[in-house]
């Protein structure tokens, strides 16, 4: 299956059936998002041994925050949505839409609000970045979508995938269309945008996490793949689950043989306050237990890429 997004048709007879059926998209509400994720770092952080990358990841998510409300964005992207649901590509393809300078913006503003908050290295890195020419930001952003992440250093990725993700996700929210399911097998990257998942969720009252969505690691959109299916190759048949504290089962990882990768499930039930970004940050204990098994991630945090 697949998920494409068309232009929205007001009164149509199929939307009087969508109400009892599970919703394929889930479009991003950005109130409060970078707020929650922000302080759910800082509690996690107070018992990880990786509690200072945490409270780093916590600062760029304030400053997420406040940058979401100083620059709100205003576009209509009505022709977008109806010239690509024509080519079946995602309305905001990261490796065809072209890039405003709304983006850059963003992350001087982002800057900005970081710098008070950070010292040492990052403060250092913040500030090379603050001099970097426009052209030179654009080569990085290019780099990224095309999964070229060795052309950015490590410690600037997280910075600039923090403005392209509000970017990003400040145009999916404002994206005038529905979903609907389609025969075919893309469901590994985001309907919306064409990223990758950050990490999977099983929502509140799915009795046979028949609702899980995967959560966009740049748009904040999520899509729905009920667990049980491989996400990344769509098989069924080699699924098996892992968890290191299986007291609270919070987090699994769900790996699958066909394909060799895996993907973490969040169980909202086990804990309401959780969030697909924090929760996987703060879980990397799980990634290097799969690894060692042999299974490849096939999802990506944005606060942690590959690097040079
Ligand atoms: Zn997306
Ligand atoms: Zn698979």
């Amino acid at each position: 299956m697949s998920i494409r997004i068309i232009p929205q048709q007001p009164l149509e007879e199929s939307d009087k059936h969508a109400a009892d059926s599970i919703p394929p998209l889930l479009f991003p509400r950005l109130k409060n998002l970078y707020l929650r994720r922000a302080t759910r770092l800082r509690d996690l952080a107070a018992k990880n041994p990786l509690g200072d990358y945490l409270r780093f990841a916590a600062v760029i998510a304030e400053a997420q925050e406040i940058v979401l409300y100083d620059h709100p964005l205003q576009m209509d992207l009505h022709s977008l949505l109806v010239a690509t649901a024509a080519s079946g590509k995602p309305p905001l393809d990261i490796h065809s839409l072209p890039r405003a300078a709304h983006w850059q913006r963003l992350l001087h503003s982002l800057i900005a609000e970081m710098k008070p908050e950070m010292s040492g290295q990052a403060l250092a890195v913040l500030e090379n970045l603050e001099k970097a020419s426009s052209q030179e930001l654009e080569a990085m952003a290019s780099a990224m979508f095309s999964n070229d992440f060795a052309r950015v250093s490590s410690d600037k990725a997280p910075f600039i995938w923090a403005a392209l993700s509000l970017y990003w996700a400040q145009m999916a929210a404002l994206i005038p269309g529905k979903a609907r399911t389609e025969a075919g097998n893309q469901r590994q990257f985001c309907p919306v945008c064409g990223s990758v998942p950050v990490s999977s969720v099983v929502h509140i009252g799915s009795e046979h996490d028949e609702l899980r969505y995967l959560h966009c690691n740049l748009c904040e959109s999520e899509w729905h793949v009920a667990a049980t299916t491989c996400s990344n190759c769509e098989q069924t048949r080699e699924l098996h689950y892992w968890s290191l504290d299986s007291a609270t089962g919070v987090v699994k990882a769900e790996s699958c043989s066909d394909c060799g990768t895996y993907l973490k499930l969040l169980y909202q039930e086990k804990d309401p306050a959780l969030e697909p970004v924090a929760d996987d940050l703060a879980t990397l204990v799980l990634d290097a237990r799969m690894e060692q098994e042999g299974f490849a991630r096939s999802s990506l945090n944005p606060f942690l890429f590959p690097g040079e």
